[in-house]
């Protein structure tokens, strides 16, 4: 378990699942990135970013959320969108 935190979209239930956050240097706290089943592992690289940007831009102007699953739980009811999708 632990907690996960998401980029979600409120207008349309849709959710990004960015991962638990890390402990970097200074304490610095960063999510793992986002998950790929295609490469089986947290891509936190510019994939990452690409694929943030193509999520904000397919909903803006929508009530987008950066939230963890412990303080909205109701995170579960939403469809999970696959990072792989955005990449070409
Ligand atoms: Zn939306």
């Amino acid at each position: 378990m632990g907690e996960y935190h998401y980029l979600c979209c409120k207008s349309c239930r849709i959710s990004l699942n960015l991962g638990k956050k890390l402990g970097r240097e200074h304490s610095r706290l960063v999510v793992q990135g986002v998950y790929s089943d295609k490469h089986r592992t947290w891509l936190n690289d510019g994939r990452a970013w690409f694929i943030i940007q193509a999520f904000m831009q397919q909903h803006q102007g929508h009530e987008l959320m950066f939230v963890s699953d412990t303080e909205f739980p109701q995170i579960q009811l939403y469809d999970y969108v696959e990072g792989d999708g955005f990449l070409v």
